[in-house]
């Protein structure tokens, strides 16, 4: 089911351009409401249904800032209920006529953020699995999304520098590590997502997952035993 009266908003940080990306927010609300129901739908054919019990409140476009917390993240704005805030830094250019959207930080943060509400934690507590597919499913989408329809066109090289940044700021890092423990799950996207889909039907959220249903199913141990890791949170 498409979402459509979802608010798109900023986070007031107290400073000089929050006006600005209010207006940008509200200018966009169509191309964001539309992208959102795209990526969503292409998560959950992947992965799965989200959990019904949850309900997103907001997208929000944000000025990054000194704030740790104000990395993209999913925000749980009311402890004890099940409401969800997806927070998205920095997804627009700035120049001197003003901001507009980057479409491929925003395809990049959304997607990546779009399956964490599929199996909510509550806490952003995650195993390397859970992180491993919005780190894939984020590279998959800027593919998809991102190139395709533009493979001629000057933005198309300007979007390939991008995944190009974003997959060397990844690599070796924690994010990097699960992103290759989720490569090893399948040999293509269908593969990994029918894994995936397998192992929520007894446990669907997927952070509560244990080494023995992975190993059930035939992973091997030591990849089992590095998915149902801890994802470290800072
Ligand atoms: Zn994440």
């Amino acid at each position: 089911m498409e979402i459509t009266s979802i608010a798109i908003d900023a986070v007031d940080l107290g400073n000089d351009y929050h006006g600005d990306i209010i207006k940008l927010a509200e200018q966009n609300k169509k191309f964001i409401l539309d992208l959102f129901n795209k990526l969503t739908s292409k998560a959950k054919k992947l992965f799965g249904e989200r959990d019904k019990g949850w309900e997103i409140v907001e997208i929000q476009l944000n000025l990054s800032c000194d704030n740790p917390m104000l990395l993209p993240h999913v925000h749980y704005p009311e402890e004890g209920k099940k409401k969800m805030i997806i927070r998205t830094i920095d997804c627009f250019f700035s120049s001197k006529k003003g901001y507009r959207i980057n479409d491929c930080k925003l395809i990049y943060q959304l997607s990546h953020e779009i399956c964490h509400t599929l199996y909510p934690t509550g806490d952003n507590n995650v195993i390397f699995l859970e992180e491993g597919i919005s780190v894939y499913f984020s590279f998959r989408c800027l593919h998809d999304y991102a190139l395709e329809s533009i493979r001629n066109k000057p933005e198309y090289l300007r979007i390939e520098k991008y995944i190009k940044d974003s997959g060397s700021q990844i690599d070796g890092i924690k994010y990097g590590k699960a992103l290759e423990y989720v490569k090893k799950l399948g040999k293509n996207v269908d593969a990994i997502g029918s894994i995936v889909r397998e192992l929520r039907v007894k446990t669907p959220i997927i952070s509560n997952l244990l080494f023995s249903d992975l190993e059930k199913i035939g992973i091997e141990d030591n990849l089992a035993h590095n998915l149902v890791s801890q994802f470290p949170i800072s």
